[in-house]
C-alpha cells in the first residue's frame, strides 16, 4: 500500500509493541525477509507517516530521495568527524556547504567563512542544539566579561544575576535551552500580533537592570511554531547592541524562505544577529536531523568550549580557518558526516528547485486559504505567512476544538491546534516533500465534510 493510502495517523494504543516483540533479542540470526515483513506487520501500524501527503502538523520535515542518499553513503563511511584529522572532507564539506548556504540565503557576508573575517557556520542536528549553543557561548563570554569588570563579585554571584530573553512565542527549545544552561529564561509576553517588539525588550531590561540583573542574550524568532509571526528585530538588535547582550535568531522554519528574494524583507535587521539557525529539515529538502547555524564571531564559541586532551591533538589543528575543529562548536564529541547529504540535495536540486519548491508551497497554503474563507462558518484568525493557515469556526472555541477532534479520530488529516488572542484554532501547514492541488482539495473536502456533520448534529 502507498503512503497516499494509509491514514496518516495510527490506530493502535500505547504499549502496542510490547505484544509484537519479543522480551529478548534472537539467540540465532534470523532471516531478512522475515524481518523485512515485520516492517510491516509490526512497524507500519504503529507509524505516523509525517511524509504523507495529508500531514499537516507542526512544521514539515520532508525527505527527498537525493537526501536517502547522502544519509547512506554518510552511513557507509561511518565517519566520526569531530576534527579535521578524523576526515578533512567532513570537516572542509561542512565549511563549504555552510557558505553555499549562506550566500544562498542572503546572509550578510560577516556570517561567512569566505568573508575572510570571523564568521563560520556549523550543522547541529536540531534548532534545539542550536539555541542552546547560542544561549550557552553568550552566558560564557559575559561571565568571562563580568568578571573582568567586577573583581568585588565571585563568579557564582555573576551567574546567579544573570538573564535571558525571549518572547513568549517562541519554541519551547528556548525556554529548555534556559533550563539545561542555567539562565533564567524571561519570555515576555508578545504584542498582539504575536511579534517581540524592541519597546517590550527595552522594558525588560531596564527592569532587570534596575533589580541589578546581567541581561546576556536574546532569543528573536523568525517564523514562530504558533503562528510564524515575525519579531521585529530591526528594534531589537540596535537595543542588544547597546546593553552588549548577544542576538540570537531562530528561523528555523522560515529561515528556508529567505532563498527566495520576496521573503528577504520579513527578516529585516538580520544583520543584528550574532548567532542565526535555521533548519534544512524543516523546508529545504534535507531529512531530519540537519541545522544550519552561524556565528559573526566564531571565535566565541570556540573560546567558550575548548577542552583539550592528548588522544584529540593532531599535527594540523588551528591550522586554518577553512579546516576548523568542529567538536568546540558543537555539544556532542562525535559528529555525523551531515554535509554530505547537503551537497547532494543542493546539487541535485539546483537553487532554482528549491526556490520553486518553497514559492510552491506557500501558493498552496494560498489556495487552502481562499477554501477557507470561502466558507462563511469559518475564520482565518492571523494573517497567514508563507505555509501556515491559521483557522477556526467562528464562534465558542469548543466547536473547533470538536471539529479538530473529529477529523483527528478519522485519522485521515493531521494537523495540531495553537491559540491566538485566546481563541483556539487550528494549524494547516503545508508539508511532504511534494504536494499538489488534490491534496489541498482532498484536506479542504475532510475540513469541511467534518464540519458539515459537527452542524448537522448540532441542530
Ligand atoms: N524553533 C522553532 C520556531 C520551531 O518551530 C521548532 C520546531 O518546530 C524548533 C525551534 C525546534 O526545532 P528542532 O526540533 O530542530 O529542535
Amino acid at each position: 500500500m502507498t503512503l497516499v493510502h494509509r491514514p496518516v495517523l495510527p490506530s493502535v494504543s500505547p504499549g502496542y509493541l510490547h505484544k509484537l516483540i519479543p522480551e529478548e533479542l534472537p539467540e540465532k540470526a534470523e532471516d531478512w525477509k522475515c524481518i523485512m515483513k515485520d516492517i510491516e506487520r509490526v512497524i507500519m501500524p504503529g507509524m505516523t507517516h509525517w511524509q504523507s501527503p495529508n500531514f499537516h502538523a507542526f512544521y514539515p520535515a520532508p525527505t527527498s530521495y537525493p537526501s536517502i542518499i547522502g544519509e547512506m553513503i554518510s552511513a557507509a563511511f561511518g565517519t566520526v568527524g569531530f576534527s579535521w584529522i578524523c576526515s578533512p572532507a567532513c570537516t572542509e564539506l561542512e565549511v563549504i556547504m555552510m557558505d553555499w548556504l549562506g550566500r544562498f540565503l542572503g546572509l550578510p557576508e560577516t556570517f561567512l567563512r569566505s568573508s575572510g573575517g570571523t564568521g563560520g557556520g556549523v550543522i547541529q542536528g536540531a534548532a534545539s542544539e542550536a539555541i542552546l549553543i547560542a544561549v550557552l557561548t553568550a552566558r560564557e563570554q559575559k561571565v568571562q566579561k563580568l568578571m573582568r569588570k567586577y573583581p568585588e563579585l565571585t563568579e557564582s554571584e555573576i551567574r546567579g544575576k544573570l538573564v535571558a530573553y525571549s518572547s513568549d512565542q517562541s519554541n519551547s527549545a528556548i525556554e529548555k535551552a534556559g533550563i539545561l544552561a542555567a539562565v533564567p529564561m524571561r519570555l515576555i509576553p508578545a504584542d498582539k500580533d504575536n511579534q517581540l517588539t524592541g519597546q517590550l525588550l527595552q522594558s525588560a531590561i531596564d527592569e532587570d537592570l534596575l533589580n541589578g540583573k546581567f541581561p546576556v542574550i536574546c532569543i528573536a524568532t523568525f517564523g514562530t511554531t504558533g503562528t510564524c509571526s515575525f519579531d521585529k528585530v530591526h528594534e531589537i538588535g540596535p537595543i542588544c547592541n547597546e546593553n552588549d547582550i548577544w542576538l540570537h535568531i531562530d528561523a528555523a522554519y522560515a529561515g528556508a524562505a529567505l532563498c527566495c528574494p520576496e521573503y528577504r524583507p520579513l527578516m529585516t535587521g538580520i544583520e543584528w544577529a550574532n548567532s542565526f539557525n535555521f533548519n534544512l529539515h524543516k523546508w529545504m529538502m534535507v531529512n531530519f536531523d540537519c541545522c544550519a547555524m552561524w556565528f559573526k564571531n566564531s571565535h566565541a564559541v570556540i573560546d567558550a568550549f575548548t577542552v583539550n586532551r592528548i588522544y584529540l591533538d593532531h599535527k594540523h589543528q588551528g591550522a586554518s580557518d577553512r579546516a576548523p575543529d568542529y567538536r568546540h562548536w558543537t555539544i556532542n564529541l562525535g559528529r555525523r558526516f551531515r554535509s554530505i547529504k547537503v551537497w547532494i540535495v543542493l546539487r541535485t536540486l539546483g537553487a532554482e528547485k528549491l526556490r520553486a519548491h518553497i514559492r510552491g508551497q506557500t501558493g498552496l497554503a494560498e489556495m487552502f486559504e481562499n477554501m477557507v474563507r470561502s466558507d462563511e462558518r469559518f475564520e482565518i484568525v492571523c494573517k497567514r505567512t508563507l505555509g501556515l493557515v491559521c483557522f477556526r469556526l467562528k464562534g465558542e472555541c469548543s466547536l473547533t476544538k470538536t471539529l479538530l477532534d473529529q477529523i483527528t479520530a478519522r485519522k485521515q488529516l493531521f494537523m495540531i491546534h495553537a491559540t491566538f488572542d485566546d481563541k483556539l484554532m487550528i494549524r494547516f501547514v503545508i508539508c511532504g516533500h511534494n504536494p499538489n492541488e488534490k491534496d489541498m482539495l482532498f484536506a479542504w473536502n475532510e475540513v469541511k465534510t467534518q464540519a458539515d456533520i459537527l452542524f448537522s448534529v448540532k441542530e
